[in-house]
């Protein structure tokens, strides 16, 4: 058995709004290439993405809104009609052959999943997929099919096995918690910045699930200006408890690159530090619970120069056990991306100490968010 998989083709970048839309997957590919400059990722590593089939979609789609994104990329939906299906907005424009890119990406993450669950390799990433605002019969928020869902459906379907979805985006798992909202054989922990000022607006902490999927729902919103020691006390001790309350056989991780201070979307004040510790407790999570079985796709993240490549290559390295790597980001990469960026591109792998300007609220956030957290520590407790 290999111990990761990274799922990759240049088809996926073919899932492009706009010039000047903020979501870019050449970020997958900056990602990539950062890897290979590194010499963490070689060409035995990849596997290729298939295209996900209509029956797959509509695992979690319906078919009126297949329908109408094969229709909205052949420029033939009826734009009264687009919009219902959120086609055609500012945040999900239409674009051509958006059906056949969407499908890509969800069959990404369909391919991480047969790998993993096929006992071909123990972990898989899939940088292209994470789209967690699509819903059954609507786009939101950048994201046509959600291949999270689809993905996560898939193991219920096929392998039977429960599912903890960790989604450690800034915004609100809001699409994949509402999918799996009764099922208790899902259970889905978003940890994000507070849906008070950012879409989507979900994502409160008495969100528990419904039916009989209550009890494995769990949200963790923390303040705007959150940093690096307040997340990750968050995080790590929400995670630590859900996992052992819950017990999973596999583990999905989302994420979303945009809790970044320097993420232009969204208002928390993480560092590259956060990005270390995340797959690393995921990873842990997923040899102690799930013999291995561990899924992770990309998401959300905006600063597709300074903070996305290498957030998203320090998934890799921790999944595949790269331990080698230097200080110092490859200068390769550093030449060949530099006359694209509009930033000075960093030249090492950790932030500098001195990122931002100290938060005045440091201490005021700290304990609010510690005041969620308890509050969900209380709940689980509870529940046992
Ligand atoms: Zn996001
Ligand atoms: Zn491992």
């Amino acid at each position: 058995m290999k111990d990761a998989v990274f799922v990759y083709s240049s088809d996926l970048l073919s899932y492009r709004f706009r010039d000047d839309h903020p979501f870019n997957q050449m970020r997958v590919q900056l990602a990539k290439e950062l890897l290979e400059e590194a010499g963490a990722l070689k060409p035995e590593d990849i596997a290729k993405p298939r295209r996900a089939t209509d029956e797959e979609l509509l695992l979690i789609h319906d078919a009126a809104y297949l329908e109408a994104v094969k229709l909205a990329g052949q420029g033939r939906l009826d734009p009264a009609k687009a919009e219902g299906y959120g086609l055609g907005t500012e945040d999900t424009p239409i674009f051509a052959n958006m059906h056949e890119a969407s499908s890509m990406l969800v069959g990404g993450t369909l391919t991480a999943v047969e790998e993993v669950m096929s006992g071909r390799a123990a972990h898989a990433l899939h940088l292209g997929g994470g789209l967690h605002h699509g819903f059954r019969g609507k786009a939101s928020g950048f994201c046509i099919y959600n291949d999270t869902s689809i993905a996560i459906q898939s193991i219920r379907e096929n392998y039977h096995a429960r599912v903890l979805y960790v989604d450690t985006d800034a915004h609100h798992g809001d699409g994949v918690q509402w999918a799996f909202y009764d099922d208790e054989n899902v259970c889905t922990f978003s940890i994000h910045e507070t849906g008070r000022y950012l879409f989507p607006g979900t994502g409160n902490v008495n969100e528990w699930g419904m039916g009989k999927g209550y009890g494995y729902s769990f949200n963790l919103p923390v303040d705007a200006f959150t940093e690096d020691e307040s997340w990750l006390e968050c995080y790590t001790e929400a995670l630590v408890r859900i996992a052992e309350y819950f017990q999973p056989d596999v583990i999905v991780t989302q994420n979303g690159a945009d809790a970044h201070y320097y993420d232009p979307l969204t208002h928390l004040s993480a560092s590259i530090r956060i990005y270390k510790e995340i797959p690393k407790l995921a990873h842990q999570i997923a040899h102690a619970y799930c013999g291995g079985r561990w899924i992770a796709v990309g998401g959300g993240g905006y600063d597709i120069w300074r903070v996305v490549p290498r957030a998203w290559s320090l998934i890799w390295l921790e999944m595949a056990q790269k331990k080698s790597v230097t200080k110092e980001i490859p200068a390769a990469w550093l030449e060949k991306w530099q006359k694209k960026s509009s930033y000075p591109l960093p030249a090492v792998w950790d932030d500098p100490e001195k990122l931002y300007r100290p938060i005045p609220r440091k201490q005021e956030i700290t304990e609010k968010n510690r005041n969620v957290l308890n509050r969900m520590l209380q709940f689980i407790e509870q529940l046992n």
